[in-house]
């Protein structure tokens, strides 16, 4: 049965592809035999995940019919981080989320329809929500009673707000989809009161709850969950409902799940949205219903899911994907975005699956977002976020990068204001969820230690006495994890410990006392022994740097040491561009080059690496800044003059590696990845051999106009996709949005003179749906030396929709096409596709 993991472990030597893939045969892996059976005398054993064959009595797991799950969540306030992650929550107390009631229009109390006991007033939809779900468990898990309060006075106007039919909150959402209700905003005020729960215990909860789902499943079948968000994030119900189902047991609510799971977008066959959000929440769907449909089927569909996700858009380092804001065929470099909204959807994912499956490689990804991408979508002081967060970010300015990143306007600078809006309230729950799942029961009365953070927990174990666990360790920055045992009497528990997938050589002690086992990647370590007052154990998992090359993306590397990505320490200066002294928004400015290879000749790239850890003091409480990183890398690399920002202040594209380059070698410094705001994660390589590539500079576009809206794109004018219709959305467009009854151009340059002879043009036109149309007039210009001249003799200027427009003129020799086009009044207008005709 160990088959299968160790071949995960000999997959360090193999290629990222193939990690991806036996990962995936790992994670296939249901049956939970253990790796090694025979018990020691301390007890000590590997196992891939824990098992089920018990339950755990002091613990609200899942209930029959619903599959038993190996890890179970303790109850809010029974996990205190401490060390970093508490600072983080600290700093998210005192910055933005903390403060969000005076910043966000959304979260003003009077007069809004979350807080009304009518649900009448403003902001009924998603940001009250995604803000308090977080914002009630930060009070919570730093038992912060000021926010415990606040949050408090937000649920109370909720739980008085139900009408007799089960609805509560917000009227207008009831009939917010043409008539049909926006069931959305309300699957996440759910996840709102199942904390309020957890952590109060407050009786009128569970009612309220079964009330809403009784109301839920009296919708007719057709259109139920109807509208785009609702179909698709409609798992998150499943979810809730599960909770409530495990904790009141009436079984109608099962059925309701069902009758969700059967009318929401299919996630079983595969992925059939792009939005980055909904794929981060939604991808996991299959294995939640894993637990009511019993069949190994659903949870392989929630990781195939995954693989898909990431092996289309997410290769590059930090644990997230290209979607800025959908996913794009051909926008896959580095330099494209994850929205934070994604990131910390997608840790709530894995947090999830990882107790549904006990499958130890969904705690390995939440840690790769949580440490890596996570702090560097906000600032160090966590006073102001940005939209998009990229592997490969050396500017951090408020211009617009569309259609580069699809998303157009300011996407990368920060900002605690409404420019980021959605964001801006959901990154709330990233890290308080994070600090509830680092310790889980075990079915068989144990603990689990899951991911790795600097905490006390407090649990019932083994026969039901109380312990308390204290972890003390600098993890991710440092490899020692010491947990000391308080028991007031001894008491036998199993303590699982996680050995995350690049850990070869984890070790263990108990007392002092190495403990015989060999603890592999992927696996747990479980001690099962008669616990005492005073018992510690020790656990190592050395961290070696590891180079990942990302063939699909231009055989780029990345480097690790642990969970630690690093990315190339840039020099920010940092600029104010809006907002106020206390909540200013700030651009980043690179100070330093970043156009960096890396130099790793040799059969092993990793030794090129030098490890430089600050010595002897303790660990920084923001460990997430260039100041303040706990660990650097130093490495030879060369500069490579010509990859340059863009014109729109992105990084240039990585080109294939090898590259040469003929600049001296240089010593350079990488820091964290969630430390550098300013970044390059994604290396070019250097190389001398035949095989070496020269980076050539992109050309400029041959194309130009008096003014593209900023969410189009010049390129449709170089004819690059076949319109289907002058309403067709779903190929690049050409726009002079927001332009209208304006006279405009656009322009095709020629490198050297060309005959022409004929002009086709494929109008826009979203009548129905838009403000475009096609134009009032239109004629074509030829340059002639610096002048644009009438062509001669042209053959007539339609203007019909739903085909080329062509004119034929006198055949001439010019350096340039210009279109002419008056806008009819009060309208826009744009070009689909434009063709020059010899
Ligand atoms: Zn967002």
């Amino acid at each position: 049965m160990n088959l299968s993991l160790n071949f995960v472990m000999n997959a360090q030597a193999l290629g990222w592809s193939d990690v991806l893939g036996l990962m995936l045969a790992a994670a296939l892996l249901q049956v939970p035999v253990p790796l090694r059976a025979a018990a020691d005398e301390t007890g000590a054993k590997v196992v891939p995940k824990p098992g089920v064959d018990s339950s755990n009595p002091f613990y609200t797991g899942n209930r029959e019919p619903l599959l038993a799950s190996p890890l179970i969540k303790l109850p809010i306030g029974s996990i205190t981080p401490k060390g970093w992650l508490r600072h983080q929550l600290e700093l998210e107390a005192r910055g933005m989320t903390g403060h969000l009631q005076e910043i966000s229009k959304w979260c003003k109390f009077d007069g809004n329809a979350w807080s009304d006991p009518r649900g009448e007033g403003h902001s009924g939809w998603e940001e009250l929500p995604y803000w308090l779900k977080g914002y009630g468990d930060l009070g919570y898990v730093l038992g912060d009673q000021e926010i415990i309060k606040g949050a408090r006075k937000w649920i109370e106007g909720v739980l008085a707000s139900q009408q007799a039919d089960g609805w509560f909150g917000p009227r207008a959402n009831k009939t917010g989809l043409e008539g049909k209700p926006d069931l959305w905003p309300h699957m996440v005020m759910c996840n709102v009161l199942e904390s309020f729960y957890e952590f109060t215990g407050d009786e009128r909860v569970l009612p309220f709850l079964t009330k809403y789902f009784k109301w839920l499943n009296t919708r007719p079948s057709d259109n139920f969950g109807a509208g785009y968000w609702p179909k698709i994030r409609f798992g998150d119900n499943i979810e809730s409902i599960y909770w409530l189902y495990d904790r009141t047991g009436e079984p109608w609510l099962l059925e309701l799940a069902k009758r969700i799971h059967e009318h929401m977008q299919d996630w079983t066959t595969g992925v059939h949205d792009w939005h980055n959000v909904n794929l981060s929440q939604g991808f996991r769907e299959p294995g939640v219903y894993y637990q009511q449909a019993r069949e190994d089927r659903f949870l392989r569909a929630a990781e195939n899911n995954y693989q898909t996700i990431m092996g289309l858009y997410g290769q590059f380092p930090g644990g997230g994907f290209a979607g800025d804001e959908n996913c794009r065929p051909g926008y896959t470099d580095p330099r494209q975005g994850f929205e934070t909204c994604g990131m910390v959807e997608f840790m709530h994912s894995f947090e999830m699956l990882m107790k549904i499956s006990g499958n130890p490689l969904w705690a390995d990804r939440c840690e790769d977002i949580a440490v890596n991408s996570l702090p560097a979508s906000l600032t160090p002081d966590l006073k102001g976020l940005h939209y998009l967060t990229c592997a490969n970010q050396v500017q951090l300015d408020q211009g617009n990068k569309a259609p580069e990143i699809q998303n157009g306007g300011t996407m990368f600078s920060y900002s605690p204001f409404e420019r980021y809006r959605c964001c801006q309230h959901n990154v709330s729950h990233g890290w308080p969820y994070y600090a509830e799942e680092l310790w889980l029961a075990t079915a068989d009365r144990g603990l689990c230690a899951s991911l790795y953070a600097a905490s006390e927990v407090s649990a019932k174990v083994g026969t039901g006495a109380s312990v308390k666990i204290v972890e003390e360790t600098d993890y991710p920055f440092g490899d020692a994890v010491t947990l000391k045992i308080t028991a007031v009497q001894p008491v036998r528990f199993p303590l699982y410990l996680r050995i995350p997938r690049w850990c070869t050589d984890a070790s263990v002690k108990i007392n002092g006392a190495a403990v015989p086992c060999e603890p592999k990647p992927l696996a747990y370590v479980v001690l099962e022994q008669e616990w005492k007052d005073g018992d510690t154990v020790d656990l190592r998992l050395p961290m070696d740097v590891r180079v990942q090359k990302w063939e699909k993306n231009q055989n780029a590397v990345s480097v690790s040491l642990g969970v630690l990505t690093f990315s190339l320490k840039i020099g920010e200066r940092w600029q104010r561009c809006g907002g106020t002294d206390a909540w200013p928004e700030m651009e980043v400015f690179p100070t330093t080059p970043w156009n960096y290879g890396l130099v790793l000749n040799g059969e092993n790239p990793a030794k090129a690496f030098e490890v430089v850890k600050r010595g002897g003091e303790p660990l920084p409480a923001q460990p997430f800044t260039p100041a303040t990183a706990p660990i650097e890398l130093r490495v030879p690399a060369k500069q490579i003059p010509a990859w340059k920002l863009d014109s729109l202040g992105l990084v240039g594209k990585l080109q294939p590696s090898p590259v040469k380059s003929d600049q001296p070698t240089e010593t350079v410094t990488l820091i964290p990845m969630g430390a550098a705001r300013l970044r390059i994660t994604s290396f070019p390589v250097i190389g001398e051999g035949p095989d070496a590539h020269a980076w050539t500079a992109p050309k400029p576009l041959p194309v130009s106009a008096s003014h593209c809206n900023e969410s189009d794109t010049l390129e449709a004018l170089m004819n690059v996709k076949q319109p289907k219709s002058s309403n067709d959305q779903s190929i690049p467009r050409f726009t002079w949005w927001d332009h209208r009854g304006t006279a405009e151009w656009a322009e095709y340059h020629f490198d050297k003179p060309r005959k022409v002879s004929a002009v086709e043009v494929y109008w826009f036109d979203d009548t129905g749906s838009g403000s475009c149309r096609v134009p009032q007039s239109w004629r074509v210009l030829c340059k002639q030396g610096q002048d644009w001249k009438p062509a001669q003799g042209a053959s007539g200027y339609e203007t019909k929709v739903n085909r080329y427009n062509r004119t034929t003129f006198a055949p001439v020799e010019t350096l340039g096409l210009r279109i002419e086009a008056q806008l009819r009044p009060q309208f826009s207008g744009g070009i689909l596709s434009l063709k020059v005709i010899e």
